[in-house]
């Protein structure tokens, strides 16, 4: 990357940091996806059980991977799975010692945007268990809650249509319609103003663009 636009990134996302601490959310700052995971890693530990949402951010750090290889379990579901098992697995969780995903957006005034399809995510992070780590790279930082909204429908939920291969109108327009179709990935919409008061979160930030 540029090395300009590298310190660009590293100072709006500590300027970022900043105000998510006014908010009450614990938050680091990390250089690379490496120092992120091994950060990550090591505070999880052996014997540890860590729900994980559904994120491409997660998968980008091979977080998975390196927890179950220093020993803890990882709880997340799987393609395939029948709804059953799914919602048992959300649960199981959600009830894990951590619980790990990615928000949409992060607005510079520190608020966390998440939009769920389920909404087995976004309830994980208002009343999680011990401990929320929601990991995010640059490219989730924007100006305000505008940009955060038209965000995660036109660039997130878009990508992820794409991903999941869904037939949504917005794949053949490349922005949302605000559908209704029964295939519809955007239903349940949490925002974070500040840190729910029963449950410690903590924003991983990272200086790579991760994730959608
Ligand atoms: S609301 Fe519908 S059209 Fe808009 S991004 Fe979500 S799935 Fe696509």
């Amino acid at each position: 990357m540029d090395e300009n636009l590298k310190q660009t990134g590293q100072k709006r996302l500590e300027a970022a940091a900043a105000e998510l601490k006014k908010n009450n959310f614990s938050c680091s700052v990390h250089a690379s996806s490496a120092a992120a995971a091994a950060y990550l890693q090591k505070l999880v530990g052996p014997g540890k059980k860590a729900g994980f949402g559904g994120s491409m951010t997660l998968a980008e750090l091979k977080l998975a991977d390196g927890i179950k290889a220093a020993g803890g379990e990882v709880i997340t579901h799987t393609p395939g799975m029948d709804r059953d098992t799914k919602i048992k697995t959300w649960l199981k969780a959600q009830a894990a010692d951590f619980y790990f995903a990615s928000p949409q957006a992060i607005t510079m005034k520190g608020e966390l945007v998440l939009l769920d399809g389920n909404g087995n995510r976004v309830a994980a992070c208002i009343y999680g268990p011990g401990k929320v780590f929601l990991v995010a790279g640059v490219n989730k930082l924007v100006g305000d809650m505008d940009q955060a909204l038209w965000r995660m429908k036109n660039v997130s939920a878009l990508a992820n249509n794409i991903r999941l291969n869904k037939d949504n109108p917005c794949v053949k327009t490349g922005k949302c319609m605000d559908c209704s179709s029964p295939n519809r990935i955007c239903n349940a919409l949490v925002v974070l103003y500040k840190k729910p008061h029963s449950t410690d979160v903590e924003v991983v930030l990272v200086n790579e663009e991760l994730g959608y």
